[in-house]
């Protein structure tokens, strides 16, 4: 398995970024990327796929789009369609449509910030999700670096403090989310998790100040989804194109917090008497399954199964855990930066049958 990291969610001048797509592939370059998943807010901006390169180095840039319905106010209930083939807006009223049309044309559904709260300081509302009725999207976006913005940010002092120094804000997925998406492994579906990182890169004018907060390469260097390929990347759009929306879609990878320590290397597998199973597999409840997992580093560690906490390890670098029982099996990881307890790692389910 070759791993690559990707980071996805971003905005350009398309929509309300601030930079250009050429802007985020040299800061995918600068901080070491394999990819970026550029979403503009309704349009797919079309023609600027492809490997951006500099100095003997490449990245990959791919383009989908996040949609709501713009007529809806406030405007719940976005979703990142990654990997179609056609514009999906303007977006129908209603998101299982979206989520059916995106699916027939070949994209990947995630339900972008799905738990969130108002940031009332800014006028910006919550736009969390809201039609929980919905069924066959891929999956969720369990961790949106900007989101988590709006919960730390209750004066304009402390908006001033994270835009200088951005590296306060991250802290985990918000646990909200992370019991939405253990609600749904729980009930029996297939729910792949990515992380996000929505970044924009606006400027902020606060009097004679001018200032570009989060820029791209402050967020490719925090929240990103760390993908296991079969083969690595060739080179060649198509192919790595389908590898990594294939990867994706399956939930072959973790989302992971790389700021305080890269998490390049984590592993999550489960092994059953003649069987193997990566994370987004299944693996057949038949005599114990041995799950075994490891860390780049030691951190607190916590193994669940449809978000019942089976065990936690209080500071170790590998685990081993037997279990019987059919479930949706998955692990997270913290360690302490900036003298507080942060999200590090949050893998793929394996799913036991
Ligand atoms: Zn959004
Ligand atoms: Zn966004």
């Amino acid at each position: 398995m070759h791993e690559i990291v990707v980071n996805l969610h971003m905005h350009t001048r398309y929509s309300d970024g601030g930079g250009l797509h050429r802007d985020i592939a040299r800061a995918a370059l600068r901080t070491g990327l394999d990819a970026v998943i550029v979403t503009d807010h309704n349009v797919l901006v079309r023609g600027l796929e492809g490997y951006y390169e500099e100095a003997g180095r490449r990245v990959l840039l791919l383009i989908g789009e996040e949609i709501h319905d713009q007529s809806r106010k406030p405007q719940k209930n976005h979703v990142l369609v990654l990997g179609s083939a056609d514009e999906m807006a303007p977006a129908p009223g209603d998101p299982q449509l979206l989520i059916s049309r995106a699916r027939n044309a070949g994209g990947l559904t995630f339900l972008a910030h799905p738990n969130e709260s108002a940031a009332t300081l800014f006028g910006e509302p919550d736009i969390s999700w809201v039609d929980w009725q919905v069924r066959d999207f891929t999956g969720l976006e369990i961790w949106n670096a900007l989101s988590e913005l709006k919960d730390v940010v209750p004066t304009r002092w402390h908006a001033l403090l994270h835009a200088y120094i951005p590296a306060l804000v991250a802290h985990g997925p918000r646990p909200a989310t992370l019991n939405l998406w253990d609600e749904l492994l729980a009930a029996g579906r297939r729910v792949a998790a990515v992380g996000g990182s929505d970044a924009h890169a606006s400027r902020l004018h606060m009097g004679p100040m001018s200032r570009v907060i989060f820029p791209y390469d402050f967020h490719f260097r925090g929240v990103n989804n760390h993908l296991l390929l079969p083969s690595p990347l060739s080179g060649e759009l198509a192919a790595d194109r389908r590898l990594i929306y294939e990867a994706l879609g399956h939930g072959r990878g973790f989302v992971g917090y790389d700021l305080p320590a890269s998490t390049r290397g984590f592993r999550f597998s489960a092994h059953g008497r003649d069987q193997r199973a990566l994370m987004g597999d299944e693996i057949r409840a038949a005599g114990t399954i041995t799950l075994q997992g490891r860390l780049p580093a030691a951190a607190e560690i916590r193994l669940l199964r449809d978000g019942e906490l089976l065990k936690r390890w209080a500071s170790q670098q590998a685990f081993t855990f037997a279990g019987r029982d059919p479930g949706a099996y998955r692990v997270e990881a913290y360690r302490p930066y900036l003298g507080q307890r942060r999200g590090w790692i949050f893998s793929n389910p394996i799913y036991v049958k």
